[in-house]
């Protein structure tokens, strides 16, 4: 039915152990598809009512265990590890590993590494499987791989908003396993370093600089705009996993000390429709979503920014010293 691995028999045996009688089901985006096919399934192989979550999910950050309290006995979470936080009901986490047909990227890649031997080796959840594999046949065309876990992270393992198994890693370049700019651009803001993607899903190995360029232009156009904001919206995420308090109260504080406005305000999602009854705010600044700033400014008529870059615009850092929004869990 498709490439990714659910561990159907696995999560069977757990709502079986714990006689659960409503198990929830929650998908981020591109794996919701799935989520009929897999109620089916539990509900013919299990004396269980399934109950799937359609509200959008990005990340563990943002589990519907507040929102399934009173309703499932257990929650079935898809496509994320577990991240340090409290959870409302017992959750079991499912990768859904991806299963890819060759790794013959990977040796498309070793071209574009040409001089450089120490390789950091990093993925996303769905990939963590594949990296034994991809570190032989890295070591076996005489690089040196090295990767570490994080805080909060597995080792090679990086979050759109967590690059700590990265930080600091004394290579001479990163290769990417997986899809997508959102990644390897986190990589490049967080390390500064060469992010070279291995994309077996378009069958293509790329670069990030020219992309991590346009974006760091458009930072930079936000900031500056944000430099004549007199008004500014603090941004803060009722998600439990995405909620900064105490870094917003220190937010208004330092916008209140240059003489400038600053209001708190508390979102489950953050989009534009959202922001609409502020829009007599001049800039807003968001401690939620690291993600929310950086990757979706077009979709914002008002600069939004992330407290890094608030920090450029009141002067306290320079653009220079410009650093990624991280979550640190
Ligand atoms: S905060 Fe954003 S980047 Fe971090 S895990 Fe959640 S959705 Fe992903």
């Amino acid at each position: 039915m498709t490439n990714y691995q659910f561990k159907i028999e696995k999560i069977i045996d757990q709502i079986k152990s714990k006689e659960a009688k409503v198990v929830g089901l929650q998908f981020p985006e591109g794996l919701k598809i799935y989520a009929t096919d897999l109620a089916r399934e539990i509900e013919e192989q299990t004396d269980t009512l399934v109950l799937i979550s359609g509200d959008p999910c990005y990340g563990a950050c943002d589990l519907s265990d507040k929102e399934m309290e009173g309703l499932a006995d257990l929650l079935i979470h898809f496509g994320h590890t577990p991240l340090p936080i409290d959870q409302k009901i017992p959750t079991i986490f499912i990768e859904a590993n991806y299963q890819l047909e060759s790794m013959k990227i990977l040796k498309e890649a070793l071209q574009h590494l040409d001089g450089k031997k120490k390789i950091g080796l990093v993925t996303t959840t769905q990939h963590l499987h594949l990296l034994e594999d991809a570190e032989h046949l890295l070591e076996e065309n005489g690089k040196i791989v090295i990767m570490r876990a994080g805080t909060g992270t597995l080792k090679g393992q990086v979050l759109g908003c967590n690059f700590s198994s990265v930080q600091d890693l004394p290579v001479d370049a990163f290769l990417y396993l997986g899809s997508g700019n959102f990644h390897p651009l986190g990589i490049k803001l967080s390390t500064k370093k060469t992010v070279i993607i291995a994309d077996p899903y378009l069958n293509q190995v790329r670069n990030i600089d020219e992309f991590a360029d346009k974006i760091l232009r458009i930072r930079f156009a936000r900031i500056t705009r944000a430099s004549e904001a007199e008004r500014f919206g603090i941004l803060i995420s009722s998600k439990e996993g995405q909620s900064r308090w105490e870094l917003a109260k220190t937010l208004k504080k330092m916008i209140s000390k240059e003489g400038k406005e600053a209001y708190l305000i508390l979102l489950d999602e953050i989009n534009p429709p959202s922001l609409m009854p502020f829009m007599n705010l001049d800039a807003f600044v968001v401690t939620a979503c690291p993600r929310i700033a950086v990757d979706d400014s077009k979709m914002y008529d008002k600069p939004i920014l992330t407290p890094q870059e608030l920090e450029i615009v009141l002067g306290v850092r320079d653009w220079e010293n410009y650093e990624m929004d991280e979550i640190k869990y």
